[in-house]
This record gives C-alpha cells, sequence and structure tokens, in this order.
C-alpha cells in the first residue's frame, strides 16, 4: 500500500501511450527514460553498447490489437498497402505480446516483425536499411552469425537509397560512411575506399561528419598496411 511521504522509485521504463498506424486503436508500450541510458562503447559502424537497459530493444512499437510493427519514422498506411497488410500480415499472426519488459530474443522478434511491415507498407529502403542495421546489432550482442546476414541486406537498402537519390542532403554524409564502414566490416576494403572517396571529395556534406570519416579512412588506411605488412 502506498501511504503519504512513500517516495516510488522512478524506473528506467514507463508507459507510453501509441496510436497503431494500421488499426488507429491506442495501445501502451514501453520508453527508455533518457537518464538511464548509459553507453559504454560504440563500434565503428555506430552501434553502441550499452550499461543496464539498452533503448534499442524499444524501438520498435507492435500494436497490442492488430500486432503491426511500426517505428517512429514510419509513414502512414495508404489504401493498397492497407489491404496487402491485412491480407499477408494481420490474418496469418498472433498476437506477439512484445509490450512488457523485452529479452534480446523479443527485441529481435519485435525489429523482425517491424521489417515485415515496412516491406509491406512500401516503406522506404532508407527504412528498411535502417531496421536491417539494428537487427544486425541485435545479433552482434548475442555473437550470433545472423548479424551478417542483416548487415549486407542493410547496405544492399543503404546503396539503393543512395542510387534513388531520395535522400536529405544533411543525411548523405551519414549513408556515405555508413556505407563505406559496412562494405570495409563486410571484406570489400576496395569499394569501401571508392565510397569514403566519394565522401571526402564532396564540398557540400557536413563538415562534422566529413571530419569523422576522414579520420576513420585514415584508421582503415592504417589497418590495411598494417595486414599487408603481416602478410
Ligand atoms: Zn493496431
Amino acid at each position: 500500500m502506498i501511504t503519504a511521504g512513500t517516495v516510488q522509485p522512478i524506473l528506467p521504463l514507463y508507459d507510453k501511450e501509441m496510436e497503431c498506424l494500421y488499426c488507429n486503436k491506442t495501445f501502451i508500450t514501453k520508453k527508455v527514460r533518457s537518464k538511464f541510458i548509459r553507453i559504454k562503447k560504440r563500434d565503428s559502424d555506430l552501434c553502441n553498447h550499452y550499461e543496464g537497459i539498452n533503448p534499442y530493444y524499444y524501438e520498435v512499437f507492435v500494436c497490442s490489437h492488430c500486432n503491426y510493427a511500426f517505428t517512429e519514422r514510419f509513414q502512414p498506411i495508404n489504401n493498397i498497402c492497407n489491404e496487402i497488410i491485412k491480407e499477408r500480415y494481420i490474418k496469418n499472426t498472433a498476437l506477439a505480446n512484445l509490450n512488457g519488459e523485452r529479452s534480446l530474443e523479443q527485441a529481435v522478434k519485435a525489429f523482425k516483425l517491424a521489417l515485415l511491415c515496412a516491406t509491406l507498407a512500401g516503406e522506404s529502403s532508407y527504412i528498411l536499411a535502417g531496421l536491417c542495421l539494428k537487427l544486425a546489432w541485435l545479433y552482434r550482442y548475442d555473437n550470433n552469425n545472423e548479424e551478417t546476414r542483416f548487415l549486407n541486406n542493410a547496405l544492399d537498402n543503404y546503396i539503393k537509397t543512395y542510387e534513388q537519390g531520395d535522400i536529405a542532403t544533411l543525411n548523405k554524409a551519414s549513408l556515405l560512411y555508413i556505407i563505406g564502414e559496412l562494405e570495409n566490416s563486410l571484406g570489400d576494403y576496395e569499394r569501401a575506399r571508392r565510397w569514403f572517396s566519394i565522401l571526402l571529395s564532396d564540398k557540400t556534406l557536413d563538415p562534422k561528419i566529413v571530419k569523422i570519416a576522414k579520420d576513420r579512412w585514415q584508421e582503415l588506411r592504417y589497418e590495411r598496411t598494417l595486414e599487408e605488412d603481416s602478410k
């Protein structure tokens, strides 16, 4: 029983009411309070490792009425896609119940549902790429080989985004950086070199990201020299 004067502890997770993009009903999802977020380290592809609670686990909202899974970046659904989602997803999936505290496994499940919904909803390749990248990171925490598959999927979708040109100049530098970084981590140094060179020679891009990319490229070149020397 709560009596007057009792101090309630502040917990890392809180409830947030969301409106579903598919059925428009409201449901409760968990969110992480920012003061509990502690980054332990960051990988070169920008994957954060957290101490304690991991905010990535809660980026996907899964509607408790219809199971539609989405993030803050998803667009409203048009009529054609609405029908496709109903036929190929809503009718065939059992309610996932992912609205409480999530384990790594449940976070993976939420992202996989979101990836499926994004595909059916015709979301942009940029959105698909972001979901694949986060899935790869979740698998990385677990040393699971599936990481490579999703890094590859992320890379394909980021390249598609670049080729389609549907990216604001503000994001172009970050996009080129992540493409270069993924090419290298997936073993294609030559292709990584080409992407970094596009980034570093474009004078219209965000100088802050260009500086990070320049440092990263020097690092990669240095690592490469060490590898060559040890052969
Ligand atoms: Zn719904």
